[in-house]
């Protein structure tokens, strides 16, 4: 079956029936169940608060199955899922909803509060009261808009690690390619173990990130529409007895977790859990160095489990290269190759694409690539080109057709007459066994422009700046050796993606 948009994807769930679709700690919800909640809550949106095709629907709240079924609501509409930043505060929401002016909000009851703090007149609808009210009073109608395969669907923030966060719009055709790629890798693996292409999958996800960012909203939780697998919520802020008790329970058979929640991984117990189940954990959004990934092996021996890595940002709409575990055993600094669909250039200041192995600027094409940033024509000119290439941002090189990110342009240290990336110096840091996490920073110079500094998680007294001084000198050159060292047993600031705020770290 062929969908050219996500109302044509939510029809195919109704053939999924009782099948587990969202999971909890303690509710399960069918697609069914699911399809009938959103299609009554699409009804009651249009009748009550006149919700047409194109306008904005937006959703803040935690992870919950009522984030779910507010954005396929939106979807029956036509209308535009905004999810915004959980994490917002009242001012911050106040910019978003300025920004894409929802004609509703939809909120937990947190939340809610805060938006009536924030001062703006928008209507609000909390999923604890007013959804399951509207819902039982509409239910009976899946309203079903004519919507073309360009319209736009979601408008996602970037997770705002270089300023403010941009609103990335994604098509209906952007989020049913990320879903057909999807489902081509759910049937590719169950007929591994002998399950029909066209039947159903029996993997199931957990969802251990916010749902406004698109590594759970279009990686984990859109696509389970066309193959029928669930995805599982553990509650609340992450926790690691929380999450591997949870995958035990629901036998929890893929896990894309960020390196972060790997670190947490590696200071816990994991003897008294049956992990049996899980037989995908990839790592993703942010760096992961070498020695982390080294160690979560080592912690992983008695699972049998592929460890991948996979690069991409908001714009990318996906992935955009996957490093399968044999490309990692050649090189464990990879982020691998183009997942299908997506092409990668490196390309030079003037948009010229750079031989194998020059550090460039990683450009990506591909049907998952955003439309576009949200009324913002300047900004998407700057990104996307006229063949729709997308300017990452990120530099890289690719050498034997494996990708290997350098780092972002604006995280660059300019020191002297050498550019220095941090990625590649807190990847050495982190081969030191004492080092849970770093973060290097360029501090200001006198002479130099910029001096590189380093922020190094570790135990009190395991480590000393001489000592990670001459750890460092060994794998370096001398100029991306860092001249000041600050160590500390405080957690790096994060924001909701699992991500370093380095403008946040006191060097
Ligand atoms: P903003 O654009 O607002 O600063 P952000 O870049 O953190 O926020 P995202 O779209 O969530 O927003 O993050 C994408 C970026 O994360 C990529 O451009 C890249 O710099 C980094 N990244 C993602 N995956 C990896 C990876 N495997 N290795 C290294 N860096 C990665």
């Amino acid at each position: 079956h062929r969908h050219r948009n996500l109302r044509e994807l939510f029809d195919v769930s109704l053939t999924w029936g009782d099948r587990d679709y969202l999971v909890t700690e303690d509710r399960r919800i069918s697609f069914a169940e699911h399809a009938v909640a959103a299609g009554a809550l699409a009804t009651a949106l249009a009748r009550r608060y006149d919700v047409g095709k194109g306008d904005r629907i937006g959703i803040y709240a935690a992870n919950t199955p009522e984030w779910v079924i507010a954005f396929w609501a939106a979807q029956c509409l036509g209308a535009v899922a905004v999810g915004y930043n959980a994490w917002w505060t009242p001012r911050e929401i106040a910019y978003g909803l300025e920004h894409t002016t929802p004609t509703v909000v939809i909120a937990d009851a947190k939340r809610a509060a805060r938006l009536a703090d924030s001062g703006t007149g928008v209507p609000v609808l909390t999923m604890e009261q007013d959804l399951p009210a509207l819902i039982a009073e509409y239910v009976g109608d899946i309203p079903r808009a004519e919507i073309a395969e360009d319209d736009p669907a979601v408008v996602l923030y970037t997770s705002g690690t270089t300023g403010r966060p941009k609103g990335v719009v994604h098509s209906h055709r952007n989020l049913v390619a990320v879903s057909d790629y999807h489902r081509f890798t759910d049937a590719l693996m169950a007929s591994f173990t002998g399950q029909p292409l066209d039947g159903p999958s029996d993997r199931r996800y957990l969802v251990t990130l916010p749902l406004f960012h698109i590594a759970s909203l279009h990686n984990l939780v859109v696509p389970r529409l066309a193959t029928g697998a669930a995805a599982v919520f553990p509650h609340g802020a992450f926790d690691v007895d929380r999450v591997l008790r949870l995958i035990e329970q629901e036998r929890v058979t893929n896990w894309a977790a960020v390196p972060t929640m790997a670190s947490r991984l590696l200071e816990h117990d994991l003897s008294g859990y049956d992990l049996s189940s899980l037989n995908a954990l990839s790592l993703n959004s942010a760096p992961s160095s070498p020695g982390l990934q080294d160690r979560l092996r080592d912690k992983l021996s008695g699972v049998q489990v592929a460890l991948t890595t996979s690069y991409g940002q908001t714009e990318s709409g996906t992935a955009a290269t996957v490093a399968t575990p044999l490309e990692l055993a050649a090189d464990l600094e990879c982020v691998g190759r183009p997942i299908i669909g997506v092409t990668v250039e490196i390309r030079d200041p003037f948009g010229a694409a750079l031989p194998d192995g020059e550090e460039g600027e990683i450009c990506i094409r591909s049907p998952y690539v955003m439309l576009g940033y949200w009324n913002d024509d300047a900004a998407t000119a700057a990104t996307i080109d006229a063949e729709r290439w997308l300017r990452t941002g990120d530099f890289g090189t690719i050498v034997d057709g494996r990708l290997r990110i350098s780092g972002r342009r604006t995280d660059l240290i300019l020191r002297g007459g050498e550019n220095v990336y941090p990625t590649e110096v807190e990847y050495a840091l982190e081969e030191h066994p004492a080092v849970h996490e770093s973060v290097v920073l360029g501090v200001e110079h006198p002479d130099l422009g910029q001096e590189v500094a380093a922020v190094i998680v570790a135990d009190p007294g395991t480590v000393t700046a001489d000592e990670l001084r001459a750890f460092a000198a060994e794998r370096l050159a001398y100029f991306k050796v860092p001249a000041r060292w600050r160590i500390t047993a405080e957690p790096l600031p994060r924001n909701a993606s699992g991500k370093v705020v380095r403008r946040d770290v006191e060097p």
